[in-house]
């Protein structure tokens, strides 16, 4: 499809970042470019009026989950929700922790920003391991939101992430 090829031609690789051997998958290009982000919101928005119409809430994740939720969530006329690394959000917060490479880090959401019941997608730009997404699943469980789905621009298909986050599916735009 011509949005998925103008999506792809905007992705740029850069290889031995942020450190050796890892073969990064930058969208800035992508935000650059209007036509091209436009064409990720609409096939987003595609995604969601197709199988998932009920949605309350679009939840984003720390940080690139910040770009793309936002303009998703205004097409579908619903809210939006930032999951955030631990220690950046005020008031009383519900936190989940998880291992990384090297060592722990917490991912949290306000207290009130989600209500059991609600009907909620989570986005990211990109899921690698599924690591991340596996602890912000987990915090919409605690939340008791009842989680539609996850949906990233860019899915990372041999490091097996989707596997981390099931049964809950991952819808991805562009794979490698
Ligand atoms: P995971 O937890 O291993 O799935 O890593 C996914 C998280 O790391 C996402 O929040 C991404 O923004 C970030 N990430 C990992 N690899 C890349 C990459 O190649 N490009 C951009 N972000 C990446």
């Amino acid at each position: 499809e011509a949005k998925l090829d103008l999506i792809k031609k905007h992705i740029k690789v850069f290889p031995d970042f942020p450190s050796k051997g890892v073969l990064f998958r930058d969208i800035c290009p992508l935000l650059k470019d209007p036509l091209a982000l436009t064409a990720v919101t609409d096939l987003l928005e595609e995604h969601v009026r197709l199988t998932h119409p009920e949605v309350d809430l679009i939840v984003g994740l720390d940080a690139r989950g910040f770009l793309f939720g936002p303009l998703l969530a205004q097409r579908l006329g619903v809210g939006f929700v930032v999951i955030r690394k631990k220690g950046k959000l005020p008031g009383p917060t519900v936190s989940v922790s998880y291992t990384l490479e090297y060592g722990q880090a917490e991912v949290e959401v306000q207290e009130d920003a989600v209500y059991p019941g609600q009907k909620v997608l989570l986005i990211d730009d990109l899921l690698a391991t599924g690591g991340t997404l596996y602890a912000a699943c987990e915090l919409m469980k605690k939340k008791q939101a009842d989680l539609l789905g996850c949906m990233v621009v860019i899915e990372l298909k041999d490091l097996r992430g989707f596997e981390r986050v099931k049964p809950i599916s991952v819808f991805s735009l562009v794979q490698y």
